[in-house]
């Protein structure tokens, strides 16, 4: 056995598990490290409290004076708690956070010193950013960027470190980072979901959208994770044959949680509730060491911020217990891997959620608007949809039988499908007194009893209504949900501004009354978008014939799939919706683009090194002594040694196979790498795709073969079985 493996094995076979130290309730640690509204009633003067919430609540600005109240108060508040630094948080478009921190500690005249924070270090900071990606806007514009305050977004403290939620935009007012278009992307659901609201209900004032999202994640023990130049550099196995005893049984899903990841878990449980991260809900996935932590649902802004800092915090954690968390949506072959459904809903200020049904005929139809409007939002957009959770390693699991295909659909279950077939045969233009009393007790009427009892579920579905909310389940679990967030209420939003507009013109024009003109307008919808809707089973092949014939998006790779963000129709809906601009979208684009690119890239390296420096030699090593076996066994039997030492002889033969093709396909792919490696952009990603990718499988093939055949002591490289089974 190689030193390394040998040596992880060691290390972690007295591995118990860390004490957690619990001492208070869950509920009273809540929110104990947020500057929320409860730290803020007591640090801030009223009228600095009033305007931060105005700034929450109505978007407004908060003026420079009031800043520095704030500012100092934070600093009060951070320092009682510990704090010694602050620092910006964001998220540029790397998709991870970025920090850099700065101490409260200033010194006057070099002999006295204070701690310092003001309204101006609270606004706004100028990172140095200049190595974040960019997509080029800084260098066509101007080269600085800056990041800003974003008031929606508690601060909190981790560690030692007050941080500060903002925006990173460029100097030319271009933004740099996820939350921005997000942000920007909610103002518009806010803003047009408001309107159509107005029709049920005069004083609507707001509409947030609301997320909950579901992470899974691996925990593998560091020493062992460590001992994987695969799992190190590319956070997956390149290679690796699959162990015995894999997922089969199903005996891991919702098990007995392992004692290790227990204390693990407890002990990020409790960071997360000092974060204000409200976790509810942990348990076993299907794949071994594969686990779920799932929060209550919030405000979508705040929750893909605490989906971004419960990653980062998972790390941290992770490294307190020996585990390395794995994000990666495959990180081995054979067993499933991770996901991150978005659950995502619309609530008004008064908390009523647009997605569940009333207990009047008049909320029942403020239900079915937005159950509807979401329907077609999603039928003329579906593959920007697709396009916003495509990355190189959520490839690996759209489509391959344990997440939904990388066909957009949307499953609403019978009963709901029931009702829209019953409102597609409403009479156009006016309506009778009686169909109308139809229609309000017999058909929506019924919606409240369907949904209560709905026990349909569909997990085949990309995206499935599930009762009360949409659930978006094909998002990568490495990916940052700001992406298919800003898409989903960007698309919704437009499409609500439509209807708006057509049940208006048909109650001006057609002279309808205002639940007429919903419902024809709604007619129309459920019509022209029946093709997205299936209930069937949605990893069949039977249904990929099917969604072509239908006229569906089957886009299977990321190169594929992204096109759509830079067609017309995208750019101008992001403009129209004054979510990006063009050269926004064209920015974040190519930094996709790029990103898809580089990953294929220093996977094909890493497989390169592990399949000659780690395979080969140790095949090598493996043949040499059946080689010398086979000599010895003809020294002592002479010709005979030919029927004794068969396996022997057959076994140095296949085991040259394997080398020969290992070899040729490293040298092969290489080839392909160099090629692709000259052209840019779209061309070197799409190469990159079908002549580089294909590669990984056929030279894994080989070298998993070659691990069930050489010496279990000599084999370099730590195993699944030992990998994938923490106690
Ligand atoms: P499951 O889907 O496993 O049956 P639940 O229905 O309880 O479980 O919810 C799953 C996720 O959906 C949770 O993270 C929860 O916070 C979220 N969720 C529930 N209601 C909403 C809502 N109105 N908006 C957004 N997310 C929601
Ligand atoms: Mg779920």
């Amino acid at each position: 056995m190689s030193r390394i493996r040998f040596n992880a094995l060691q290390e972690t076979s007295n591995r118990s598990p860390l004490k957690v130290l619990q001492t208070e309730k869950r509920s009273s640690l809540f929110g104990k490290n947020v500057f929320n509204k409860h730290a803020m009633q007591q640090y801030l003067t009223r009228s600095a409290y009033d305007s931060v919430m105005n700034a929450i609540e109505h978007g407004t600005k908060i003026d420079r004076k009031i800043a520095d109240q704030v500012a100092v108060s934070m600093k009060d508040w951070a320092m009682s708690k510990g704090a010694t630094h602050y620092t910006h948080w964001f998220q540029p478009l790397t998709g991870a956070t970025a920090e850099k921190h700065d101490a409260f500690f200033e010194s006057i005249n070099g002999s006295l010193a204070m701690e310092k924070f003001d309204g101006e270090q609270l606004v706004q900071q100028e990172p140095g950013a200049s190595s974040f990606p960019n997509g080029g806007i800084r260098n066509t514009f101007e080269a600085r960027g800056y990041t800003a305050w974003d008031p929606t977004s508690p601060a909190f403290i981790y560690e030692t470190t007050l941080c500060i939620p903002t925006i990173f935009v460029a100097y030319t007012g271009e933004a740099l980072d996820n939350k921005t278009p997000l942000l920007r992307a909610l103002q518009a659901i806010d803003t047009h979901a408001t309107a159509v609201c107005k029709y049920f209900d005069k004083n609507a004032s707001k509409v947030s959208a609301t997320l909950g999202w579901e992470q899974e994640y691996f925990l593998i023990d560091d020493a062992l994770a460590n001992s994987r130049p695969d799992i190190l550099l590319t956070g997956r196995t390149l290679i690796g044959h699959s162990p015995a005893k894999g997922q089969q049984l199903g005996d891991h899903y919702f098990g007995t949680i392992p004692a290790r990841a227990m204390a693990f878990m407890q002990d990020l449980e409790q960071e997360c509730m000092l974060l204000g991260i409200p976790v509810k809900t942990r348990h076993n996935e299907v794949a071994p060491n594969q686990f779920e932590v799932a929060p209550i649902f919030e405000e979508a802004n705040l929750a893909v911020d605490h989906n971004s800092l419960l990653m980062d915090v998972m790390e941290k954690v992770s490294r307190r217990h020996k585990f390395k968390v794995l994000f990666h949506e495959k990180p081995f072959a054979d067993i499933n891997g991770s996901g991150k459904h978005n659950n995502w809903s619309l609530s008004t200020a008064d908390e009523t959620n647009l997605l569940s049904p009333g207990k009047t005929p008049m909320k029942n139809l403020q239900f079915l608007t937005f159950f509807v409007n979401t329907i077609k939002a999603v039928h003329e957009n579906g593959e920007l949809l697709r396009a916003s959770i495509a990355s190189a390693s959520n490839d690996h699991r759209l489509g391959a039988n344990e997440a939904p295909p990388a066909i957009i659909s949307v499953f609403i279950g019978s009963e709901l499908s029931a009702v829209l077939d019953e409102l597609e045969n409403v009479t156009k233009g006016k309506l009778s007194p009686q169909e109308k009393t139809d229609l309000k007790l017999n058909i929506i009427g019924k919606i409240p009893e369907i949904l209560l009892d709905n026990t349909d579920r569909n997990r085949t579905s990309p995206f499935a209504f599930t009762g009360n909310k949409f659930e978006l389940r094909a998002v990568g679990s490495s990916a940052n949900c700001a992406g298919p967030m800003t898409v989903l209420n960007t698309i919704v939003a437009k499409q609500l501004k439509e209807f708006k507009i057509e049940v208006d013109k048909l109650i001006d024009t057609k002279n309808l009354k205002k639940d007429e003109a919903v419902f024809n307008v709604l007619r129309e919808y459920i019509k022209e978008s029946k093709k997205i809707r299936f209930d069937g089973d949605g990893y069949g092949e039977a249904w990929e014939k099917e969604a072509k014939k239908r006229g569906l998006s089957n886009n299977k790779t990321t190169p594929e799939a992204l096109k759509i963000q830079i067609a017309k129709k995208t750019i101008d809906l992001y403009e129209e919706m004054e979510v990006m601009s063009k050269v926004e979208v064209e920015a974040r684009y190519e930094i996709a683009i790029e990103e898809y690119t580089k990953r294929l890239q220093i996977e094909g390296r890493v497989l390169g090194d592990i399949a000659r420096n780690h395979v080969i030699p140790t095949a090598i090593i493996y043949q040499n002594t059946l080689l010398e076996n086979t000599k010895n066994l003809k020294e002592i039997f002479g010709e005979d040694y030919k029927n004794i030492a068969k396996e022997q002889i057959e076994l140095i033969m296949t085991i040259s196979n394997h080398i020969t093709e290992i070899n040729a396909l490293t040298l092969k792919m290489e080839e392909q790498r160099a090629k692709s490696n000259q052209q840019k952009g779209l061309k070197s990603a799409e190469m990159y795709c079908e002549n580089v990718k294909p590669f990984f499988e056929e030279i894994r093939f080989h070298c998993d073969k070659l691990e069930t055949m050489v010496d279990d002591n000599l084999w370099p490289l730590t195993k699944y079985r030992e990998l994938l089974f923490t106690k």
